[in-house]
């Protein structure tokens, strides 16, 4: 391992000064010494939770493990950094250096209208900086002594031959046993197999707002979600240290257009920051949806992440589904290379995911049929409200819910999985 990029990950993750910082450290670029004849175990292509989290399972169990990351790390990603209280229960380390704020309250909005007040003592959410929490995993796993780094090198193309895998990228040719694909939503990986075909792609636009210092206070421990405002989308403010993240995101793909998601977001905006405030950045991006049965697994090559279009539909939640995944594919590659056998990374995630993942796209469907029940239920129910308390920590599933309502489940078993 190059000790030189750990060094220089962790002083940008020390530094409190935060994104700034984080911007202007430059890894030294990693120089591979035997280009075209290196073998590793296993290559994992992008550095997103998928990847690193990937990488740290691997290398943990040594597993000599090459990471490749397009981008300069660390690098920022279009995300609302939001970290359910079930991410962080799942990751075996502290994360106190990288949350930003904790989320104990939600205001709930109908239309853009006064916001009701829910929630309590319990943290729900932890706020991120997307560049200081994937430069965090990055470092864990570069911890482990067996994950080697090469970022500023893009995936161009895979071959696959008996026993193993060819890796084509900008800064020459890789080989290995096996490879995870986790370069997210227009990751290349995705492309080649030729699983970006059947995507359904849900719509985001996010923008990062600079706040004063005496609005600091307002947005202490809380965030915003708006509902109703335009069918099938909803709105979201995040705060993190000096500014927020306030951005829209849509459920249907093609069922929204463009220009009204756009004039959503300034609308939302507007209500939100006032029309004084100072963006600091604004971005697109799309949220992937897995159609059930899509391959994701190819002999030794195998996709995580957005990468797999493993997204929750009903609250855009990436990261926790992006971390599971990795766990996963790890486990399958390293039974794989110490016990043999078939693949069988598809089928545990179709086993351990995908239940909830499309009870999720359910519930979806009820948001786009009767918006309003998804804000009168939790803004005026105690019960309902502590539901939604359960499934952001984990307690609850999505894939119970059906079970919960009695004589009425078959119903909603009947509601489709996919979304258009
Ligand atoms: C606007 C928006 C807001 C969101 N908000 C939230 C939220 O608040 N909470 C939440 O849980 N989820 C959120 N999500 C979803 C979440 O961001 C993703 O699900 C999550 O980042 C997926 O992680 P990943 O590791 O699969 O991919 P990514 O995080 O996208 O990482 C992929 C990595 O691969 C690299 N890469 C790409 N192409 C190549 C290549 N050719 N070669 C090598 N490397 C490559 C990229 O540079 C990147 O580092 C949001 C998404 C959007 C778009």
């Amino acid at each position: 391992m190059d000790g030189v990029q750990t060094q220089t990950l962790r002083q940008g993750l020390d530094d409190a000064s935060g994104l700034a910082i984080l911007r202007n450290v430059s890894l030294r670029p990693w120089r591979p010494r035997m280009i075209g004849t290196s073998c590793h175990d296993v290559i994992v292509i992008g550095t997103g939770p998928a990847g690193a989290m990937a990488a740290y399972e691997l290398g943990k169990q040594g597993i000599r493990t090459l990471l490749i990351e397009k981008a300069t790390l660390p690098r920022d990603k279009p995300c609302g950094g939001g970290l359910t209280a079930k991410v962080l229960d799942l990751l075996p380390f502290d994360l106190d250096a990288v949350i930003e704020q904790t989320i104990r309250q939600v205001e709930l909005r109908w239309r853009l209208g006064k916001p009701v007040l829910r929630g309590g003592e319990r943290v729900l959410v932890g706020m991120v900086q997307r560049a200081r929490f994937d430069a965090l995993l990055v470092d864990k796993a570069l911890g482990t002594g067996s994950v080697t780094l090469m970022d500023d090198t893009a995936l161009e193309a895979l071959h696959q031959d008996p026993g193993r895998v060819e890796v084509r990228t900008s800064r020459g040719t890789f080989v290995a046993r096996m490879v995870i694909g986790a370069d997210g939503a227009n990751g290349q990986s995705a492309r080649l197999l030729g699983a970006l075909r059947t995507r359904h792609l849900m719509p985001a636009i996010e923008a990062d707002i600079a706040i004063e210092a005496g609005e600091l206070e307002r947005w202490q421990n809380r965030l915003q979600l708006d509902i109703g405002t335009l069918r099938g989308a909803y709105g979201w403010v995040f705060p993190k240290g000096d500014r927020l993240n306030v951005g829209v995101g849509a459920i249907c793909g093609a069922g929204t257009r463009g220009s009204d998601l756009r004039a959503y977001a300034k609308r939302h905006r507007l209500h939100t920051v006032g029309a004084t405030a100072r963006t600091l950045r604004q971005v697109g991006f799309v949220l992937p949806l897995r159609q059930p049965g899509e391959q994701i697994e190819w002999g030794r090559v195998l996709l995580a992440g957005d990468a797999a279009g493993l997204v929750e539909a009903f609250t855009g939640e990436g990261i926790y589904w992006a971390l599971r995944s990795g766990l996963i594919a790890a486990a399958s590659v390293s039974t794989r290379l110490t016990v043999g056998g078939p693949p069988a990374y598809e089928a545990a995630i179709d086993r351990e995911l995908m239940p909830d993942l499309l009870a999720a796209r359910r519930w979806a469907h009820i948001y786009l049929w009767w918006p309003r029940i998804c804000h009168v239920l939790p803004a005026r129910s105690r019960r309902v409200w502590q539901g939604v308390e359960h499934l952001l920590n984990g307690k609850r599933r999505f894939s119970e819910l059906s079970a919960r309502l009695g004589p009425l489940a078959p119903l909603a078993e009947r509601i489709p999985a996919t979304l258009k």
